[in-house]
């Protein structure tokens, strides 16, 4: 199947040409002739799989046809306003009236669909995109805002401040999606998207992506939808068939840091995230990191706005090749280099697992995951294994073995050994190794608004137990 063939405006079949995409994804071969024709439609469908393509390629195809309809197009609030100043008038403010309304669960979600949009939309006339996110200076989004955006791309808890206060106006909206609405719902947003959901018109297309449809999700989806067409995808980056999982158990911290060491001197390993379970100890691995040689930097809730797409952006230009992050700020990092996930402490929800290694093996790379696992620990491996429904293999390093022999398990090494592929020197013990990194346990959570509604994933996160 091509992209031609489904449809799409010339204009958008340019950009993925320049994108170097040759055909569609499963799940964009199914919502993309779905979306063009206008119908709602319920999504199972993970990060990796093209899912934001798959709703933003119907929705920028039905913009470039609006467009070559009006070719004149509308002023923007910032042309009257400029306007109304050379009349000598002073400037009424016109709230910004968005096409398409796109509601992720974090920040860093909504940049990469304004990204993605940026890329899908570059060879349209006029379709800007803005992301509208907790965390963002008001005097900047509203800036954005009086451009009056085709798109905006928003976490919930911010969006809703705006909407309150008169500066969005849903009236003309004809596209609303939820991307990773099960996410949303986990951190607490479901109050947020209903009101949002009540204030644009009933005429709206919604398109709704999840990682599942079933129970709380699948029933919000059914009130906000007409006639859903419903997509079920299971495709290998579901399933992450293309990402080598495997265990290494660690008798204590200081094995566990010879063991990272080692990991990150894999000679097949280009980029690298490392999961802390708190903010604390992703700072401190990241100076110690830094210390020994390796490009490292943390991502974590506590850092400005700024400084996170800073962190980002030297990710993805590859300046930086080790990122240690918590699970909120990592959470939709589209990184094609990343080719080793490296759980240095297990996540809190299996759920968070499947996202974790999910950085890897991105736009269907190859990709390494790989978690490290105390003794005690062996009950949440086994909680992970039965959310995947697919057993982790443990594997032994040579010269890094574990004290303890791990508990019996039935499963094998699947073949695939970090040893293998050691470097010279890597993995001996007497290696330079890290000590102990923080004090203890820090929550993650926000510095930007401590209110419930900050739009941002981490204090949402908070109440939910992160450590
Ligand atoms: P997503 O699931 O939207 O996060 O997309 C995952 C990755 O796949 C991104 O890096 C996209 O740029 C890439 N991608 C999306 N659609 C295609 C396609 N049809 N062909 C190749 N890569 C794609």
């Amino acid at each position: 199947m091509t992209f031609e063939s489904l449809g799409l405006h010339a204009s958008v079949l340019k950009a993925l040409t320049e994108s170097g995409y040759t055909e569609p994804t499963p799940v964009q071969a199914q919502a993309v002739p779905a979306g063009i024709a206008g119908r709602d439609m319920m999504v199972s469908s993970q990060t990796g799989s093209g899912k934001t393509a798959a709703f933003m390629l119907p929705a920028l195809h039905k913009f470039a046809v609006q467009a070559d309809e009006q070719p004149m197009g509308g002023r923007t609030v910032n042309q009257e306003m400029q306007s109304a100043r050379a009349r000598g008038e002073r400037p009424r403010f016109r709230a910004a009236q968005p096409k398409m309304l796109v509601l992720t669960p974090t920040r860093e979600l909504a940049l990469q669909v304004t990204t993605s949009t940026d890329k899908y939309g570059a060879f349209m006339r006029r379709v800007k995109a803005v992301s509208i996110l907790g965390g963002m200076p008001y005097p900047k989004q509203m800036q954005l805002l009086s451009r009056n955006p085709e798109i905006l791309v928003a976490t919930p808890g911010r969006l809703i401040d705006h909407m309150e206060s008169g500066k969005i106006d849903f009236s003309q909206l004809q596209i609303l999606v939820l991307d990773e609405a099960d996410r949303m719902l986990d951190m607490g947003f479901i109050d947020d998207i209903e009101k949002i959901v009540a204030n644009t018109p009933e005429t709206r297309q919604t398109m709704l992506f999840s990682a599942t449809l079933d129970g709380v999700v699948g029933n919000m989806a059914k009130r906000i939808t007409k006639d859903p067409l419903i997509i079920q995808i299971a495709s290998s980056a579901t399933k992450h068939e293309n990402i080598q999982q495997c265990v290494h158990f660690v008798d204590d911290l200081s094995h566990k840091n010879r063991m990272l060491d080692h990991l990150l001197r894999d000679e097949t390993m280009d980029q690298a995230v490392i999961f802390t379970a708190t903010k604390r100890d992703a700072d401190t691995i990241a100076d110690r990191l830094n210390i020994a040689g390796f490009a490292a930097a943390a991502l974590h809730g506590d850092m400005h706005q700024g400084a996170r797409n800073r962190t980002l952006d030297g990710l993805r230009r590859g300046q930086i090749r080790v990122l240690v992050a918590t699970d909120v700020a990592a959470r939709g990092i589209d990184v094609p280099g990343i080719t080793h996930v490296v759980n240095y402490d297990l996540p809190k929800f299996a759920e968070d697992y499947v996202h974790r290694i999910g950085r890897t093996g991105r736009a269907g790379r190859k990709g390494i995951a790989v978690s490290l696992v105390n003794h005690a620990e062996s009950m949440n491996v086994k909680r992970i294994e039965r959310f995947i429904k697919q057993l982790i293999p443990v594997n032994v390093i040579e010269g890094l073995e574990p004290k303890r022999t791990a508990a019996p398990r039935s499963n094998k090494p699947n073949g695939w050994r970090p040893g293998d592929n050691r470097s010279g020197n890597g993995g001996r013990p007497g290696q330079r190794t890290f000590s102990k990194p923080g004090n203890g346990p820090r929550r993650e959570g926000s510095a930007y608004g401590k209110g419930p509604r900050t739009g941002d994933a981490g204090s949402q996160r908070r109440s939910f137990g992160e450590r």
